[in-house]
């Protein structure tokens, strides 16, 4: 049973904990560095960004996630978390930073206020058949990809809404709050081969 985490900082931590049972893993919140040192690879939620930054860095968990990217973790960020895989974001609150590692910039609250949130049927090739039904509630997207991002999804207008690069894997959509495993399922392959 591969051993992972979900960051537990804020955001929607049950659901993502919730899928990772499902499909057979021995999950475990993560909220200190002790912790994160305990486990395989890490699901960063959606939520706020700008809050789930501040609270890693009020504790102490900035440079712990930054390393063990670094040294490889697979990690897995759904909208929030993939802003703070991000290395680049644009329409960050001041001071916002982010853990990093995903060459890609990323825009916060990219769908505007007008469509808050939405719902699509999207083609993930690498998930193959049925498509997946994305929700998106403030989304980012991505803007940029640098070289080794491989774009998973895009929606019919072009933007980017999935990007994996070696370890890490990240959704501008909540998988988790569908019953879609998929993404879930592929994470868990990450770890088990890293
Ligand atoms: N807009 C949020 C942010 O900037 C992300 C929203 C979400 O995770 N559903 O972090």
């Amino acid at each position: 049973r591969p051993r992972v985490g979900v960051l537990s900082l804020q955001g929607d931590v049950r659901e993502h904990a919730r899928v990772l049972a499902d499909l057979g893993a021995d999950v475990e919140l993560v909220r200190r560095p002790f912790e994160l040192a305990a486990v395989e690879g890490l699901v960063i939620p959606g939520g706020e960004s700008s809050v789930m930054d501040k609270l890693s860095r009020a504790f102490g968990m900035q440079q712990p996630v930054r390393e063990a990217i670094a040294a490889g973790m697979p990690v897995y960020g759904t909208c929030a978390g993939l802003i703070m895989l991000a290395d680049r974001i644009t329409d960050g609150i001041e001071g916002q930073d982010t853990f990093g590692g995903l060459d890609v910039t990323v825009r916060r609250n990219a769908f505007g206020s007008q469509v808050d949130s939405f719902e699509t049927d999207l083609d993930v090739p690498v998930l193959g058949e049925p498509p997946v039904h994305a929700v998106f509630i403030r989304a980012p997207s991505v803007e940029q990809t640098g070289e080794g991002v491989e774009t998973l999804a895009a929606l019919d207008d072009g933007r980017v809404v999935a990007v994996r690069s070696g370890a890490l894997l990240g959704t501008s959509f909540h998988p988790e709050v569908t019953g879609e495993h998929r993404f879930h399922r592929l994470f868990l392959d990450t770890v088990r081969s890293a």
